[in-house]
């Protein structure tokens, strides 16, 4: 399977801006390299500006920050996943660590959005990770545990392995210029595979795992050549065409 560049753009640019930053972005990477691939994920708002910058560029796709599991209603705010595919994007985040911590979602709401946006039919990239003080408390395999066990829950075990992604981030290396060590990604990537193998079974032996935490263009070769990562989620390095297509071409 392919390895996936994401560019998390979070609450960032206008329509304007998200347009100029795709048209950049496809100038700047001309054609991707063999076996790669992009996801741009600009805030809702700024979905139909993205694809219309990219062109239709080939291996480049958009995808949402968010939605509601529901289908319709009386939800004031929320988007659904119909609607998100309806808008051109093809996958969404669900567990990111800022809908967590910030905005307060549970795991059991992260794991009803997962099998939902599954369900109708979007791509969804699982964001799994621990805080600090839960690192030092040396807790890290029982916050995976949680987070997958719950975030995956009414996942079907034949769910199309190409059509969920898990994401290992770590909260204290989310936009603060701290990057985990190769052992720490290592190990927890190793732990984050074996819980998928554990809760859907062998056929998730391809389900992809990405790294998200301070990625920039001077470390993501070396994360993306550590085993068990299969592609990496960028936030603040992705805002810049120039520093996203040096990861995307690293
Ligand atoms: C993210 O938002 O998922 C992220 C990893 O951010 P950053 O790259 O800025 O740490």
């Amino acid at each position: 399977m392919n390895t996936l560049f994401a560019a998390n753009w979070k609450m960032h640019k206008t329509r304007a801006e998200a347009n100029q930053t795709a048209r950049d972005l496809v100038r700047l990477v001309s054609a991707l390299p063999a076996g790669r691939e992009a996801l741009l994920i600009p805030p809702f708002t700024a979905i139909d500006a993205t694809l219309h910058g990219l062109g239709g560029a080939s291996g480049f796709q958009v995808g949402a920050q968010d939605f509601y599991p529901a289908a319709h209603g009386a939800f004031t705010g929320e988007v659904s996943p119909a609607m998100l595919l309806d808008a051109g994007a093809r996958w969404a985040l669900t567990g990111h660590s800022e809908r967590r911590h910030v905005i307060g979602e549970s795991d059991a709401f992260v794991g009803q959005k997962t099998a939902f946006g599954l369900a109708q039919g979007l791509g969804v990239i699982l964001c799994v990770g621990e805080t600090m003080e839960e690192r030092k408390a040396g807790q890290l395999k029982d916050v995976l545990i949680r987070q997958m066990e719950q975030g995956l829950q009414n996942v079907p075990q034949d769910i199309s392995p190409e059509r969920l992604c898990l994401a290992y981030e770590p909260v204290w290396a989310i936009g603060t210029g701290l990057v985990a060590g190769p052992e720490e990604i290592l190990e927890a990537h190793a732990l984050v595979r074996r819980l998928l193998e554990g809760i859907l079974g062998s056929g998730a032996r391809s389900v992809r795992i990405l790294y998200g935490g301070s990625v920039k263009p001077d470390n993501a070769s070396e994360i993306i050549a550590l085993d068990n990562v299969e592609g990496v989620l960028v936030g603040g390095a992705s805002l810049k065409a120039d520093d996203f297509s040096r990861i995307v071409l690293a």
